[in-house]
Parts: C-alpha cells; sequence; structure tokens
C-alpha cells in the first residue's frame, strides 16, 4: 500500500468511527449525519491541533475562541431541523464549522461574527470549498441581521443570558431557534425556541458549554 493509500485509509476509518461516535451521542437525523460526513473538520481546525480534527471536542481557533463539539454541532443541527428551502441564520461563525454543515442542508447561510479575522478565515474557506450558498458578516449578532429577516431558522453558538430579543423578533412564524442559555463561567442549557402564531414555546434540550455572547465588535 503507498503512503497516500494508508493515509486515505486511515481517514476514512477515522471518519467512520467519527459518524459512529455521534450516533451513540444522540446524532440520528440520517440527514444530519450524511451533512457531517461530507464536510471535513480538519479543513477548519489548522495548526497543532489537525490530528484532533475527528475527536469529539472543542478545540481552540483563532481570536480565542473555539470549534464546537461535533456531537454537539448535530445535536444542534437536528434541533434545528433546517430544511431544504429554509435560510438560516447562524450567530458566532467561528471556525465556520457549523456553517459548512447547515449548508448541505437548506438554500441559504447567513452566518454572523464579531472578530474580522475569524470572517475573513471562513469567507477564504467557504469560496476554496466551493460552499457558494453562505454569506458571512462582520457584525454584532445579539442584534441579528435586520435586513436579511426573517429567518426560518436561527442558531446561536454562544452563549446568552437569555434569548436575544432582536433574534426573536426576526424569526418567521413556524420558525425554530436554538440557543444555549446561562451564565458564560457555568454550564449553560441549550434551549429549542418554536416560535408559534400566539407567541414562543420553550424547550429545554440538554446541558452545554458555550464561549459568551459578546456585545459589539472584537478589537483587531
Ligand atoms: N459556530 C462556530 C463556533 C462558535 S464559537 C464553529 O462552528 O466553529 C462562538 C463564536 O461566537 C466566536 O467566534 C465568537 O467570536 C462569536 N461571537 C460571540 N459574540 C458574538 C456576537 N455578539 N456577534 C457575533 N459573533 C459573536
Amino acid at each position: 500500500m503507498s503512503e497516500d493509500d494508508d493515509t486515505h485509509a486511515g481517514l476514512a476509518e477515522r471518519k467512520m468511527r467519527f459518524l459512529y461516535h455521534l450516533r451513540s451521542h444522540g446524532v440520528t437525523d440520517p440527514a444530519v449525519l450524511d451533512a457531517m460526513e461530507r464536510v471535513d473538520r480538519g479543513e477548519f481546525v489548522r495548526g497543532h491541533f489537525e490530528d484532533r480534527a475527528y475527536d469529539d471536542t472543542p478545540l481552540p481557533i483563532q481570536c480565542g475562541q473555539t470549534i464546537s463539539q461535533p456531537s454537539v454541532v448535530g445535536l444542534m443541527t437536528q434541533a434545528l431541523k433546517p430544511g431544504p428551502r429554509d435560510t438560516v441564520l447562524e450567530i458566532g461563525t467561528g471556525s465556520g464549522y457549523q456553517a459548512a454543515v447547515l449548508a448541505g442542508l437548506c438554500r441559504r447561510v447567513f452566518t454572523v461574527e464579531r472578530h474580522r479575522p475569524l470572517v475573513v478565515a471562513a469567507e477564504a474557506l467557504f469560496q476554496r470549498l466551493r460552499l457558494s450558498n453562505i454569506t458571512v458578516r462582520l457584525a454584532d449578532g445579539s442584534f441579528g441581521l435586520p435586513e436579511q429577516a426573517p429567518f426560518d431558522r436561527i442558531i446561536v453558538t454562544a452563549a446568552a443570558e437569555d434569548p436575544p430579543g432582536p433574534l426573536l423578533a426576526q424569526l418567521k412564524i413556524g420558525g425554530i431557534m436554538v440557543v444555549p442559555v446561562g451564565q458564560s463561567d457555568a454550564v449553560q442549557t441549550l434551549i429549542r425556541v418554536n416560535r408559534t402564531e400566539t407567541g414562543f414555546d420553550y424547550h429545554e434540550l440538554r446541558q452545554v458549554r458555550f464561549v459568551p455572547l459578546v456585545e459589539g465588535l472584537g478589537q483587531g
């Protein structure tokens, strides 16, 4: 076997174990598993952590942020139930991994990030991977993206003390929002919000740990 074949077999095996692990941690929606199989997390993790890309663990990225744990990405995506005609808003682009997974499941993804270097890196990566249905914006995502609202789905990948009002207002009736809520220095609760004709229904999903949703743009 050539070294290339060996590398290839190693990656295939790691991917198989990765998918098995996701399934055994509750990610059972075949469309979500398929979308996650098609996105190479290694592309979103650079530097010394690259060889841990298929471990089920959050990893550090630029600007002191983190790429989320794959099983949490899977569970959040599953709870969001994105459909092929949906427009999704993500707050907290980070590495772009969650947005790339969503891009395979819905029509359009808008993703907002407050750190310019992360926006620049994610845009370049989406272009290289030909993920042409993702738009990245540099902004404070607490205010959502009024010019593109309303959204079928909203996913927040940073923890807020409460679901931000502007995001609730930008969710369509019948829409779903998934957001971690709680203090940033403690364990938070992942919430699913369904917007109905008359208001909002809240369901607690599980405990999670995210970096905080921070006001304003990042420095530098
Ligand atoms: N979804 C990412 C992980 C997100 S980490 C991934 O798949 O890699 C959380 C991200 O939210 C960080 O990059 C952080 O800078 C960003 N963030 C925090 N507060 C924000 C805000 N108010 N507006 C936009 N982005 C924010």
